[in-house]
């Protein structure tokens, strides 16, 4: 992947939807890998991981809206037409999770094991264990009213 450590600078929500649909564009399943691609995306409430991931679905070719998860946990999607090769993308939301072991009723493990999800976490990190190697990592600031700063590692 061609992403290695970058920062980018937003200036309004379209702008952090758009990266997160090149960054969709970019992705690709891996089957020998034995598990799911995660993204894992932190930073405060409101510092747009929603909005991202939102361009992201788009970027998948996911027509529907994707909403916030927050009060349902996950999400589920079918990926239809992606040259990624990911068949269902799943969009979790760990705010108001205390425990892992609610991810693990979600069968959580089974989900990140599978190369054919594409899997994306807000608030990752009591999630963090049920994550294998092939993490992405987002980390979102609020640096202005409108202006964001998104840092992505591979
Ligand atoms: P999070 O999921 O991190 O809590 P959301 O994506 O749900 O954040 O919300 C981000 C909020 O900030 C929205 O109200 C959005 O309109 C606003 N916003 C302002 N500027 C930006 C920007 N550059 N990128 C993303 N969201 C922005
Ligand atoms: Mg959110």
């Amino acid at each position: 992947m061609v992403w290695q450590k970058t920062t980018y600078v937003t200036k309004n929500p379209e702008q952090t939807k758009k990266l997160g649909n090149l960054l969709a564009r970019s992705v690709k399943r891996d089957r020998k890998s034995g598990q799911a691609l995660v993204l894992a995306l932190s930073g405060d409430l409101g510092a747009g991981k929603t909005n991202f991931i939102q361009g992201f679905a788009r970027g998948l070719g996911i027509g529907e809206t994707v909403n916030s998860p927050t009060f349902v946990i996950a999400k589920v999607y079918p990926v239809k037409k992606s040259k990624s090769g990911f068949k269902k993308f799943h969009h979790v939301d760990c705010y108001r999770l205390d425990d892992a072991a609610d991810l693990a009723e979600l069968d959580f493990e089974k989900v990140t094991a599978d190369p054919d999800n594409i899997v994306a976490v807000e608030w990752p990190k009591i999630a963090g264990k049920f994550f294998g190697n092939n993490v992405l990592r987002l980390e979102f600031e609020v640096i202005g009213e409108e202006e964001r700063r998104i840092t992505i590692n591979s």
